[in-house]
């Protein structure tokens, strides 16, 4: 097949990020994906960046100064930039393309700078049409008010705070009460063969691809991509005990498929125990398959996150329960879903298509239940962590906070902040508000300045 990468490579300082990010979790693939810069955009939260064709020079470029392997936040002081050359990319990306605003032909989020373009998606069939809320920006910014692209709480109309200075909280959930994140394991055909159904939902999902099986390089599958879907390692072979040769297979296929990091995985079987070491040196969480909900501040085991397989047949009267109780109790549910009943490809324990559409439609009239793959929630649920742990310090009027991101951390994503009042910025650049009650604080910098 032809391969498809971003055409942000042609960024030299990106190309330099993409290298990283390979090198960080695609091991031999970083060869392939920095060799060549002629790639179409292919739009991901994942290895395969979002691309705007910001032209160098411009202004922005806050996100991705760093690399996935970013450990050390650098605080910034006065406002000069880190890196120079990441403030002339201009564009940048990333991707949490992932979330609901992406979907239907809207606009995306994730670019900065004043060179924003905006990058439509070649959706699956069968999309339907979602309204794009953006909150307004206020005056004083350049940058737009929703970079991650992630979907917002409310109707709008929030008051930019305007007291005292300080008080900063990182909003759980990026401001929605709770989340929930759908994973489908196995590359299993009656996933493949409801595209239909499930892409019109407009919503996105966590595809763990077996990828030893022919249905992983499914032409479905970069068709979920491209609307924004995430794209996660299920290892190649699926054995219980598999070697970690067997996820770097599955990584590789990703890459050389779909030009995808996997930055998630779902051990087979369930068998975390025997993927720790590799999930420590890839990605951010391994899925495992014992239920709980997970709280804001939990300190939940990523290497075996909880997860909720669904009974046999399972529809409505089983599923909405458990996104009833993400709302009420301010948690995280993720759900691991194998297939639909009615097909011939042994799913375990498949449940009814019908049940689940509509269910996800009870939780989008929801309005403040997040749906969310398993990477963006994940990333928000670390990155909030990382910026709620940072004490600020004082220089001059100023309260400067810093943080450190996990050792493997995707590019490109952000959390949701208030404050009482003052002026946020990142590397000198003013955050916007946005009036569905936040700010946006890109995590990549590694820094946040709250001013008077
Ligand atoms: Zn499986």
């Amino acid at each position: 097949m032809s391969h498809s990468f971003p055409s942000f490579l042609r960024s030299t300082s990106l190309r330099t990020l993409a290298t990283a990010v390979a090198l960080t979790s695609a091991g031999a693939a970083a060869a392939a994906c920095s060799s060549e810069a002629t790639y179409d955009s292919n739009s991901t939260d994942q290895g395969t960046l979002n691309t705007s064709t910001g032209a160098p020079g411009t202004t922005g470029g806050l996100m991705q100064t760093t690399s996935a392997a970013a450990t050390t936040a650098t605080a910034t002081v006065g406002g000069t930039p880190t890196t120079g050359a990441a403030t002339t990319a201009g564009n940048t990306t990333s991707g949490t393309l992932g979330s609901t605003g992406t979907f239907g032909g809207g606009s995306f989020g994730p670019t900065t700078g004043a060179a924003v373009t905006t990058a439509t998606v070649a959706g699956a069939g069968g999309m339907t049409s979602t309204t794009v809320t953006t909150g307004s920006g206020t005056t004083g910014s350049d940058l737009p008010p929703n970079p991650s692209g992630l979907p917002e709480p409310g109707a709008g109309g929030v008051a930019q705070p305007s007291g005292t200075p300080g008080n900063l909280v990182v909003l759980p959930w990026a401001g929605h009460k709770g989340a929930i994140s759908y994973s489908f394991d196995d590359a299993n055909s009656t996933q493949i063969n409801n595209e239909q159904q499930l892409m019109g939902l407009g919503v996105p999902f966590t595809w763990y691809l077996q990828t030893g099986k022919q249905e992983a390089g499914n032409a479905f599958y970069q068709r979920a991509l491209e609307a924004g879907h995430e794209l996660g390692n299920h290892t190649q072979s699926h054995g219980s005990g598999a070697a970690d040769s067997d996820v770097n297979q599955a990584q590789s296929f990703l890459m050389s498929q779909y030009s995808v990091v996997g930055f998630t995985m779902a051990a087979p079987n369930g068998s975390t125990n025997n993927y720790n070491n590799i999930t420590q040196q890839l990605f951010i969480l391994d899925r495992g398959v014992s239920d709980a909900l997970i709280g804001p501040d939990d300190n939940t085991n990523m290497l075996n996150l909880p997860s909720w397989i669904p009974p046999q047949g399972a529809g409505t009267a089983q599923f909405n329960p458990k996104a009833d109780a993400a709302q009420s109790q301010g948690k995280w549910q993720t759900v691991c879903i194998h297939g639909f009943t009615g097909g011939s490809d042994g799913a375990y324990q498949p449940i009814d298509l019908n049940g689940f559409l509509a269910h996800i439609d009870y939780v989008k009239e929801k309005g403040d239940v997040w749906i969310g793959t398993m990477l963006d929630v994940g990333a928000y649920f670390l990155g909030r962590k990382a910026v709620a742990a940072a004490t600020p310090t004082t220089q001059g009027s100023d309260q400067v906070y810093t943080w450190t991101l996990p050792n493997v951390f995707p590019p490109g994503h952000y959390v949701r902040v208030t404050v009482d009042g003052g002026t946020l910025s990142q590397d000198g650049e003013v955050l916007p508000w946005n009036d569905h009650g936040f700010y946006e604080v890109a995590l990549d910098v590694g820094s946040l300045t709250i001013s008077p």
